[in-house]
């Protein structure tokens, strides 16, 4: 969905075209879910390289976070929960929440760690979508 933030790309841009490859899943996903208009996404990627100094920099939000993060947006009428004006132009229950989806390939599995991080998070009201393809993310949204 043009005009949103999506995160950083360049790498997604050239491994989508690797058939079959998780980051063409990923890529997938992500302009589906970004296509409903339901949703902020961003790519989060996770691990730990050194720079120029050869100082350890870690990025992303840490071992077993999920692939995609987000932010579903007001459901502008769409859903049944009571609307609230808010100064932000009118919101429903759905809106701020956070929304975390980890993609996996068919017959992939959860890391221990990725559960750990899910259970934290469904604990504490987020979405979490575990994807094996296209239509189990939007079934995952849907269901929210
Ligand atoms: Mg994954
Ligand atoms: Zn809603």
């Amino acid at each position: 969905m043009s005009g949103y933030p999506t995160g950083p790309q360049s790498r997604a841009k050239v491994d989508a075209n690797v058939p079959g490859s998780e980051t063409q899943l990923l890529a997938a996903i992500r302009d589906a879910l970004l296509a409903t208009g339901r949703c902020l996404i961003f790519r989060n990627n996770t691990g730990k390289l050194q720079d120029a100094r050869g100082r350890w920099v870690t990025f992303g939000l840490g071992v077993g976070s999920p692939d995609l993060i987000g932010i579903l947006r007001a459901c502008r009428g769409k859903c049944t929960t009571p609307v609230m004006d808010l100064a932000v132009g009118g919101s429903c229950d759905h809106a701020g929440r956070f929304l975390a989806v980890e993609v996996k390939l068919p017959g992939k599995h959860l890391e221990v760690a990725q559960a750990c991080w899910h259970k934290a998070a469904r604990e504490s009201g987020a979405l979490v979508i575990v994807a094996h393809s296209v239509a189990e993310a939007l079934a995952g949204l849907e269901g929210a």
